[in-house]
């Protein structure tokens, strides 16, 4: 772990193991810590506050680009590790490392050009202005799917704001976050970052109530982030909430269908479809459904599965057998409802090691079923044919999610219907899943609070304090007695 600026192995003597899931072998093991290693860890976040909350913003954003620049020293070894602990291929590998370099020096000027506001007084005499202040603490909480890109989309705003952090990360991918915070952070104030590794209903739950940690910032699942919410409420907590997401596709018939078929299998399959905007349910006009089907699964058919690190894999293992067999069990029971697959779905028998599933292509699909209302977090790519683009809608709003929806067209007139009608957070047009750091990122519905990315990512991590000053100080005719 990294507590006050020293790797350290803490107070437990268990560890954790960490695998690889395309070998199933143990590559490292952390250490499982204890409510006292995270007690240790918020009192040097809190005692580094007051230092680096003081720093001026320039100073703080020369340290910010430092760490960038480190870790673009180190980023072969920081995308190999990656690679190894969560599986996706090393080009997606290499692009979550750089976005999260770039993201470092993005958050370095926002923060040193962060502004408050003057605004016209209540009364004459007086001068009002409006300060943007860090909250102190932030428990920074992260998933296994993107552990280093929604690590720094946190901590990178947090600590440009002047906030510092305590990160608890996956317990499945912790090993990059310790070697980022090893080979880059530790020219920081000691305390400034901190991390403690082990299970969320242990380190975790100790850092949500912790009363020195006014702001918690999760990205995972909806059942975590309501269980934290609820753990929060008592101290009214400032919450971030990145949660989970069932996107829909809307394919419009004249858009063409090569493209089409590409770019949904990118948007669904990424990282093994296991991002929280994976495309997870497809509407297809009726009129080239058959046609689209059938080309999506022969394109779908011919991707390589194997090894992230090896050359030519197109898609990785999923993360561990409990979330594979999620993804199965919603499968079998569409199937049973009378839904069709189409190609994949099954384990490949290449392999004797490894959590890997087949991408599936599937039809005959409805919304009584699991697998077109829950999330699926896994390789699937569901089809459904639409008449109408009112259906189309109706159908893409009909979800308890909201962070991301595509539409692929040509059509300024269903591009407008899209974005003004479809409830989410991020809309993609022709382009899905596409990021871009000076826009908000986050979701609607149930997918969370807060956004993350640009300005706004940058606000999160500040409190508004309004200063009323009078600068005469006199007597008010106003005061007692009446
Ligand atoms: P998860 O909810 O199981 O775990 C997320 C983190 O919360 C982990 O670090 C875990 O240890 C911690 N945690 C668990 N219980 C806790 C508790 N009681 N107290 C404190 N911390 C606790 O999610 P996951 O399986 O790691 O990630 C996948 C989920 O994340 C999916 O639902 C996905 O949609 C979501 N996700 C959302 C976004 C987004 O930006 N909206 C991005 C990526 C992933």
């Amino acid at each position: 772990m990294f507590i006050d600026g020293k790797m350290t192995p803490g107070k437990s003597a268990e560890s954790i193991p960490v695998i690889n899931p395309a070998t199933e072998e143990v590559i490292a093991e952390v250490p499982r810590g204890t409510p006292e290693d995270m007690q240790a860890a918020v009192s040097a976040a809190d005692c580094a506050f007051d230092l680096w909350k003081r720093t001026p913003a320039s100073e703080r954003a020369a340290a910010l680009h430092k760490v960038a620049e480190k870790m673009r020293a180190h980023h072969v070894e920081l995308v190999r590790l990656l690679t190894q602990e969560e599986g996706k291929p090393l080009p997606e590998n290499e692009e979550e490392i750089w976005w999260s370099e770039e993201t470092f020096d993005y958050y370095a000027e926002l923060g040193r050009n962060s502004r408050g506001l003057v605004i016209p007084p209540g009364n004459p005499g007086q001068f009002n202005f409006v300060l943007r202040e860090p909250h102190g603490v932030v428990g920074c909480i992260t998933p296994w799917n993107y552990p280093i890109l929604l690590l720094i989309w946190k901590i990178a705003p947090a600590l440009a704001a002047g906030n510092t952090v305590v990160i608890k990360p996956s317990r499945i991918t912790p090993l990059t976050t310790l070697k980022l915070v090893e080979i880059a952070c530790d020219h920081l104030p000691a305390g400034v970052v901190n991390v403690v590794t082990g299970y969320g209903s242990e380190v975790g739950e100790v850092l949500v109530k912790h009363p020195r940690v006014p702001m918690i910032a999760l990205t995972g699942s909806l059942a975590v982030g309501q269980h934290i919410a609820s753990l929060a409420a008592p101290r009214m907590k400032r919450l971030h909430l990145e949660l989970g997401g069932k996107d829909p596709m809307v394919i419009a018939p004249d858009f063409e269908i090569d493209t089409a078929v590409k770019g949904l299998a990118y948007a669904g399959l990424i990282n093994t479809g296991q991002v929280c905007t994976s495309t997870e349910r497809v509407y297809v006009h009726e009129s080239i459904f058959a046609q689209f089907s059938e080309e999506l699964a022969d394109f779908v058919s011919k991707l390589r599965l194997g090894n992230g690190l090896d050359e030519g894999t197109d898609i990785g293992p999923m993360i561990r057998h409990r979330f594979r067999e999620v993804v199965e069990s919603q499968l079998s029971e569409a199937v049973t409802a009378g839904a069709q697959i189409l190609t994949g779905g099954k384990r490949p028998t290449a392999f004797e090691r490894g959590f890997f599933l087949e991408p599936a292509v599937v039809t005959s699909v409805n919304h009584s079923m699991r697998l077109m209302r829950e999330e699926t977090f896994g390789p699937v790519l569901p089809l459904m044919p639409y008449h109408d683009f009112d259906e189309a809608i109706r159908l893409a709003n009909d979800c308890d999610y909201g962070l991301g929806a595509s539409l692929m067209t040509h059509d300024a007139r269903l591009v407008k219907r899209f974005f003004e009608e479809v409830q989410a957070g991020s809309i993609w047009i022709n382009d899905p899943l596409t990021d871009n750091f000076a826009g908000p990122f986050g979701g609607m519905k149930m997918s969370g609070i807060g956004r993350e990315l640009g300005q706004e990512g940058l606000d999160e991590f500040t409190e508004l304090k309004h200063v009323h000053w009078d600068i005469d100080g006199g007597t008010k005719d106003y005061w007692y007695p009446y």
